[in-house]
Formats: structure tokens, sequence, C-alpha cells
């Protein structure tokens, strides 16, 4: 089996209050699949299916997926995804990559993750959608296995998304119900957000719904308020994936010295009041351009502006092998931008914990396997 690859965070140990980032536990909500394989395994897989890669080495290879995520070009950015799914086609390959996602999971500390991938972007060789669920479920059930035995426990769940550009998602949603207690807790749409809104997908929408089916839209990304508007009403969002743009229907008021206060509007304090996750991702949202209002350093990012006013704000990669990423390392370019000590760190683990798609007892036990963490 192939090493896992050596993220940047994993060089030089990141820390908060004395204490390495990378042993607390920690809950990842927005975690894609085929945005988080191991370049390594990119590389030899691609080699078995004789795909034709841009470089000769999986050293070179993970280099290349940070270049072209990190071009400004959405052509280049998507040519990324077109490779990792292209190896992702078969169960075998499928099961493989689940189970590396939740190794590398592991290891970096996440006890509880909820994996997100689009299944009709995986039966191009002839795989059914429900063979491709299984086939993720299975490598997800083997390391979970493997991190009790290792004394790291982790367990991870599916949300299953469609493509808001594409036309099935009532069958993905069916999908997620068929399998509903077999591991698939969540269903979200993914794709290009502008011009695809959620009213687009009534049909999937008001199924899940009438199933009580939780669901986490995309949205406040690549496009505004409007956007986060249409998933909470068309899509009766739970979170929101990434929502970053609800900073937008915020308007600061200078006042007095350097006193700021801030006007919320009607879906802003929704948000807030309602307690909808954020789920934030720093990393990917410079990449993305999602906040590019308020500018491109990570100190811009709108995360504690939005942790400050109350709002859940939750830490999360989106895609780790293109932003070359870990959860521990977004903690820790939080930590370093907004100086946050070990009492911000906690609160947004228990922001995540909170917002899982669990039934309410493990998510209460998940708090308390947090917090206990936290305190030794
Ligand atoms: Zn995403």
């Amino acid at each position: 089996m192939a090493r896992p690859q050596k993220s940047p965070s994993t060089r030089r140990e990141a820390h908060v209050g004395g204490v390495p980032i990378r042993s607390l536990p920690k809950v990842s909500l927005h975690d894609h699949l085929d945005g988080g394989v191991r370049a390594s395994t990119v590389f030899e897989l691609a080699g078995e299916a004789g795909i034709s890669l841009p470089v000769q080495s999986a050293r070179e290879l993970g280099e290349w997926f940070a270049e072209q995520a990190a071009s400004d070009s959405l052509v280049d950015y998507l040519k990324t995804f077109e490779l990792t799914v292209s190896v992702m086609q078969s169960a075998d390959a499928l099961t493989r990559i689940a189970r590396e996602f939740v190794e590398d999971l592991a290891n970096d500390g996440v006890v509880y993750g909820e994996v997100r991938w689009a299944p009709e972007q995986h039966t191009d060789a002839g795989l059914t959608l429900e063979d491709a669920v299984q086939a993720v479920q299975d490598g997800i059930d083997e390391a979970e296995e493997a991190s009790d035995a290792s004394g790291r426990s982790i367990r991870v769940n599916q949300i299953l998304s469609a493509l808001r550009q594409g036309d099935r998602s009532y069958e993905i949603a069916q999908l997620a119900l068929d399998f509903r207690d077999e591991g698939v807790v969540g269903f979200d749409l993914a794709g290009p957000e502008d011009g695809f809104p959620p009213s687009r997908h009534r049909d999937a929408l008001d199924l899940l719904a009438g199933e009580f089916f939780p669901v986490t839209l995309h949205a406040g990304e690549a496009a505004g308020p409007d956007s986060i508007r249409g998933a909470l009403l068309d899509g009766r969002a739970l979170r929101l994936g990434h929502g970053v743009r609800i900073a937008e229907d915020l308007e600061q008021v200078e006042t007095e010295g350097d006193e700021v206060h801030v006007r919320f509007g009607d879906l802003a304090r929704w948000v807030r009041d309602r307690e909808v996750a954020l789920e934030l991702s720093p990393t990917s949202n410079l990449g993305t351009g999602a906040i590019a209002a308020w500018g491109d350093r990570i100190e811009d990012h709108p995360f504690d502006l939005l942790y400050q006013l109350g709002f859940c704000v939750t830490v999360n990669t989106d895609n780790r092998l293109m932003s070359r990423t870990t959860l521990t390392r977004e903690i820790a370019r939080l930590v370093e931008a907004f100086d946050y000590d070990i009492d911000d760190v906690l609160q947004f683990q228990l922001n995540a914990a909170a917002a899982t798609f669990l039934p309410v007892e493990q998510r209460e036990e998940l708090i308390d396997l947090i917090t206990d963490g936290f305190d030794r």
C-alpha cells in the first residue's frame, strides 16, 4: 500500500496553547472525497488504468494539483477534479480511496467526519449508483475497524451530492434515502452555484423534506445572499456549504472611537439566531475567490467577524489535495491570523459536533469525547 503523502502540517507541528493541534479531537463536516485523494494513489491508479499524466512522479503530481488549483483559472482547477474522478470509476478504487481518506482523517486527529461526493460522476465504467455508494461504504467500514485497533478511533458517514448543473438530483435523493441507515446521513448540491439555484431541484428537495432527511447545500461561496436564501427556502438546508458570503448581509456601521457596530439583514439574523452552521474552509475560500470582497489574505477572511458576532462557525478543509491542507493546518492558519486560544478551537469543534447529521444521542457522545480530549 502506498505511504500517506506528507502534508505540510506534519513538517512543523502546529500548536495552540502549547498543545499540538493534530492531537486534539476534531470534526470534519465539509470534505470532498474526490478532493481528498492522496496524490500517490492518483499516480498509481492512473498508471494502472493507462491514463496519461502531466508529470513523472507522485511528488510532482502533488505539486501539480496545488499549482493548478492556485492558478486563478477555473478550467485548470476543474482539470484536477477530472483527473481524480477518472481514477475513481471502479468499486476497488472507490473502496481504496475511501479507506485512505478515513485513515488520513484519523491520522490528523479527526474523530468524526462526513465525507461528500457525487455518485453520478462514478458510473462511467459501468458501476451502478448503488454499487458506487456501497464501495465507498466498504472502504469507510474497513478504515473504521482498523482505527479501533490502532487506538485512534474515527467514525465517518457519507453525504451524497447531486450536481446542480445535472438532472439526476431526484435519483440521488432517492439513493440517499435508500442508504439512510447504511451510512448515508445527508444530501448536498455541488457544482456551479451561480445560475443553478436549488429551485431547479425542487422535486429532490421536496422528497427529502417529506422524509425528514438532512440537507446541507453549497451556498454563499460562488454566489451571494440570494443563493443562501434559496438554500434555506427551497432546500430547507440545515447547514450551509461555506455560507461565507452571509457576511454580505451585514453592514458595518462605525461609531465613536474604534467601536464598530454591525447592522444585521434579516437573512443574516436568521442564520445566526437559528444557529445554521457555516461550513467555512479558509484556504479554499481564499483560492476560489469566495472572500474576494474582503481581501486576499487569510487575515481578511470574515471568519473572525462571524465568530465574534455569534454565528455557528465551523472549520473545514473542502479539498485537502488541491488546497494541500489538513484540518490541523486550517485551524493553525486561523490561530495564527486571529490569535485564537485553545478555548476558541474547542468552540469550533463543539459547533461542528452539534451540527453533524448524527442522532442527538450520538452528538452528545461526540461532544463529551471532544470536551474530554481538550481537557486532557
Ligand atoms: Zn465544497
